[in-house]
């Protein structure tokens, strides 16, 4: 049975004092116990973060890494690095990481590979922007990034691959895609999965919705057969609401 997971993406927020406060608010709330529930601090962040959440299920993740294990890479962080802290998950291919860091498809794919070989397991982030679903190909672009970054890895690569569909025109805008658009394109990416790996492993993957879900409206989305959760901004910044989020299936 493939999992549920809500991740919180914190992005550039949270000095250090302000991600020990955020936490000890975390620390307070029910941890549902049938979802898997992770926070992304900055990289500055990590270490405090996953040692104060230690004994604790929340999961520590990363946001990002680079695809070279050491090396004259100035300002970035690797997959040993990451590994070193104790962190077991990285967020790969976040649409701001595409948009504002020129993160290609090419790219993407080799940091994919970099965090596999390291045993990092991925949450890999894509979807259209507001053009493409406009002119009606948001399925032909969703198909292509996951080709491009995902399909020259073997069926067993997938146990540790997440999949996060978040449209760019649902990211910190308020505007969230229905639970029927969410559906409809979680299945179709279930679908392109099975087309290349066959059924048993495209079931087994967890497919999250990310785009201003909310409290109020999580429930919804999760509903949704084929919405195995989700990754939050925003929300995630908010102890109560993120929970309320963890705890809406
Ligand atoms: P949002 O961000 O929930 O603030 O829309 C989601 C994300 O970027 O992962």
């Amino acid at each position: 049975m493939r999992k549920n997971i809500v991740a919180g993406n914190w992005k550039m927020n949270n000095d250090l004092s302000e991600t020990e406060t955020l936490i000890r608010e975390l620390k307070l709330q029910n941890n549902p116990s049938d979802v898997e529930v992770m926070i992304a601090p900055s990289f500055t962040n990590l270490w405090q973060a996953f040692n104060t959440l230690k004994e604790h299920p929340i999961e520590v993740i990363a946001q990002n890494m680079h695809f070279a294990d050491s090396g004259a890479y100035t300002g970035e962080v690797s997959a040993p690095m990451l590994k070193s802290l104790g962190i077991k998950t990285v967020i790969l291919g976040h649409s701001e990481r595409r948009a504002y860091f020129n993160e290609t498809d090419a790219i993407l794919a080799k940091k994919v590979d970099a965090a596999l070989k390291n045993e990092l397991r991925i949450i890999f982030c894509f979807g259209e922007e507001l053009k493409d679903r406009k002119s009606d190909n948001h399925e032909t672009v969703v198909g292509n990034q996951i080709k491009n970054a995902l399909f020259h890895l073997d069926a067993s690569a997938l146990n540790s691959i997440v999949l996060a569909y978040e449209p760019v025109w649902a990211i910190g805008t308020g505007e969230t895609a229905s639970p029927e658009q969410a559906q409809d394109m979680h299945a179709f990416i279930r679908k392109t999965l099975a087309a290349k790996y066959g059924n048993d492993f495209a079931n087994e993957v967890s497919i999250l919705y990310g785009g201003s879900v909310k409290p109020s409206n999580a429930k919804e989305i999760f509903s949704k057969p084929d919405v195995d959760g989700g990754l939050i901004g925003g929300a995630a910044l908010n102890a109560e609401d993120f929970f309320a989020i963890a705890n809406a299936f």
